[in-house]
C-alpha cells in the first residue's frame, strides 16, 4: 500500500475549511453546509485530505479518472509538451502536432462511420457544439426548417444553455429560462420503472412515442436527438438492447442526425473504446470529454461523420470556436492516456473488474429491502434505492447514503437521482471493489424507508 503522507495540522485544515466557506461558490453545495473535505494527493484509486485522512474513490473523480489518480507518466507529457509549445490556436490554418495525432488516433478507435474530429475543453462545450453543428449541417444542405432538437427526460447533456435544455431534469431549466426552443423530451428508456410504459415493452413504447412526436413536429422540422448511450446522472440507466439500433431506424429514415453524448461512457469505461460499439450503432456525431485525458487536462472531442463534417466545411467554413480547440498539452496527454489504457489492457479490466464489483453488489444487497435493483456495464454501476420493493417508490434523500458511506468508511460514492453511482479508475482491485460493496452494504443495513440512517 501507498504511504500516506505527512499529515497538515488540524489548525492549517481549519484555516483553509474557513477561507473555502468565505470565498468559492461550490456546484450544488448551499451555505449552510459547513463541512469541506480539501484533497491533498491522489494514487490510482486513494486519495487523502489535509488531515491525511485516506478515501476510497469509488466515483472516479467525476466518472472520468480512467487510469487513475497520481500517474508520473502523464505528468511528464504535460511538462515536456507545455516546454516545447504549451498552447497555440487551432483556428484557422493553424495546428498542431498532438492535436492531429489524437485526431487521427480518435478516429482510428471510433466506429467506421466517423471520420473527423472537432477539440474542445470538456462535456458542455462539446454537447454545444453538437446541437450547433446537427441545426448547421442541416441549414448548408437548404433545410433551415430542421431546427427541433429531441433528447429524453431525465438526461443529462451539461450546463450550458443548449446542453442544459436538453438535459431532462426541472432542477436545470427552473429559473433559468427562458431556455432554447424547440426542444422535446421523450420518455427515457429504463426498465425498472416499468410504469412509464403502459404495461407495454420499454423499448416498444419509446418506439412508438419517438415515431409519433415525429410525426406531430414533422421530420422536416427536426435536427437531431440526443441521447446518452447509458443514462449516467438519471442512475447509469441502461437501456434494453434494441433500443439504440431501433431509435437509429427510426432517425434514418426521417433524415433525423443521432447525437450520441459519450461524455462518460467513451475510452472504456464500459469495456469499449465507445459505447456506440457496445449498443451496435452508428451516430453522426458523438461528443467526447472526462476519460479521454483521465481528468488529467481539461479537454473534450466531437466525433463526426464525413456527411456531417462535408457541410460544416462547406463554403466559409464552420463559424464557431472555443481558444482551447485542439490545445497542444491537453492532446498530448489525451494521447498518452489512451496509450496507457491500451497498453493496460484496461478495457478489458473494466468488463471484468466491472463484472466483480457488480456481482459482489449483487449478492451482498440482494437482501436488503432498500435496494430496487443493481445494475451496469463495464465500470459504470448504478443502485437503485427504494423506500418500499414492491411498490417501488423511491427512497427520499440518497444523498445522505452518499455521505454517511464516505463519512462513515471512507469511501466516495456518489448520489444519483434516484440512487447510488460507482465509477471507479477501471485500474480497481477486487479488495478495493470488496471494500466499496462492504461499505455500501453496512449503510444500506440501517438505512430507513424515509431515508434516514441510523440502526
Ligand atoms: N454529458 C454527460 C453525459 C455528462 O455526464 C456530463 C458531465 N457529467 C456532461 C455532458 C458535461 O460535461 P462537463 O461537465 O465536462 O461540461
Amino acid at each position: 500500500a501507498t504511504p500516506a503522507p505527512a499529515a497538515s495540522t488540524s489548525s492549517s485544515t481549519e484555516a483553509l475549511h474557513q477561507l473555502d466557506r468565505q470565498r468559492i461558490v461550490h456546484p450544488y453545495l448551499p451555505a449552510s453546509t459547513t463541512e469541506r473535505v480539501v484533497m491533498t494527493r491522489g494514487k490510482a484509486s486513494s486519495l487523502w485530505d489535509t488531515d491525511g485522512r485516506e478515501y476510497l474513490d469509488a466515483t472516479g473523480g467525476l466518472w472520468l479518472a480512467q487510469v487513475g489518480h497520481g500517474r508520473d507518466e502523464l505528468a511528464d507529457v504535460a511538462a515536456s509538451q507545455m516546454r516545447e509549445l504549451e498552447y497555440f490556436t487551432s483556428f484557422w490554418e493553424f495546428s498542431n502536432q498532438p492535436a492531429i495525432e489524437l485526431a487521427d488516433r480518435l478516429v482510428r478507435l471510433a466506429p467506421d462511420e466517423i471520420s473527423k474530429v472537432y477539440f474542445t475543453s470538456g462535456g458542455s462545450e462539446g454537447i454545444e457544439a453538437a446541437l450547433k453543428m446537427s441545426r448547421y449541417h442541416h441549414y448548408r444542405r437548404g433545410k433551415e426548417e430542421k431546427t427541433w432538437i429531441l433528447a429524453r427526460e431525465r438526461a443529462y447533456h451539461g450546463i450550458a444553455y443548449g446542453g442544459g435544455t436538453a438535459s431532462g431534469f426541472g432542477m436545470y431549466h427552473d429559473g433559468f429560462g427562458p431556455m432554447l426552443p424547440h426542444v422535446e423530451h421523450l420518455t427515457p428508456p429504463w426498465p425498472y420503472r416499468r410504469d412509464l410504459f403502459d404495461g407495454q415493452d420499454c423499448t416498444d413504447f419509446c418506439i412508438a412515442e419517438l415515431e409519433r412526436t415525429i410525426e406531430r413536429i414533422g421530420a422536416d422540422n427536426i435536427a437531431a436527438m440526443i441521447g446518452e448511450p447509458i443514462m449516467g446522472v438519471a442512475g447509469m440507466v441502461v437501456p434494453p438492447d434494441d433500443y439504440w439500433p431501433r431509435v437509429r431506424e427510426v432517425l434514418r429514415r426521417n433524415d433525423i442526425l443521432l447525437i450520441l453524448d459519450e461524455v462518460v461512457t467513451a475510452y472504456g469505461r464500459i469495456g469499449s473504446w465507445f459505447a456506440a460499439e457496445h449498443f451496435n450503432v452508428d451516430p453522426d456525431i458523438i461528443v467526447t470529454a472526462k476519460g479521454i485525458t483521465s481528468g488529467y487536462f481539461p479537454l473534450g472531442a466531437v466525433l463526426m461523420s464525413e456527411d456531417v463534417a462535408e457541410s460544416l466545411e462547406a463554403d466559409s467554413g464552420f463559424p464557431m470556436g472555443y481558444t482551447y480547440n485542439g490545445h497542444p498539452t491537453g492532446c498530448a496527454v489525451a494521447l498518452a492516456n489512451l496509450h496507457i489504457i491500451e497498453h493496460e489492457r484496461l478495457l478489458a479490466r473494466a468488463s471484468e473488474i466491472g463484472g466483480y464489483l457488480l456481482d459482489k453488489l449483487s449478492d451482498e444487497l440482494a437482501d436488503l429491502p432498500r435496494v430496487g435493483e443493481v445494475r451496469g456495464v463495464g465500470m459504470m454501476l448504478g443502485i437503485e434505492l427504494v423506500a418500499d420493493r414492491d411498490s417501488r417508490e423511491p427512497l427520499p434523500n440518497p444523498q445522505a447514503v452518499a455521505d454517511a458511506v464516505r463519512r462513515e468508511h471512507g469511501v466516495i460514492v456518489r448520489d444519483s437521482a434516484q440512487g447510488l453511482v460507482l465509477s471507479p479508475a477501471l485500474t480497481l482491485t477486487r479488495d478495493e471493489a470488496d471494500r466499496i460493496s462492504a461499505a455500501i452494504r453496512a449503510v444500506l443495513t440501517t438505512t430507513h424507508p424515509d431515508g434516514t440512517i441510523g440502526s
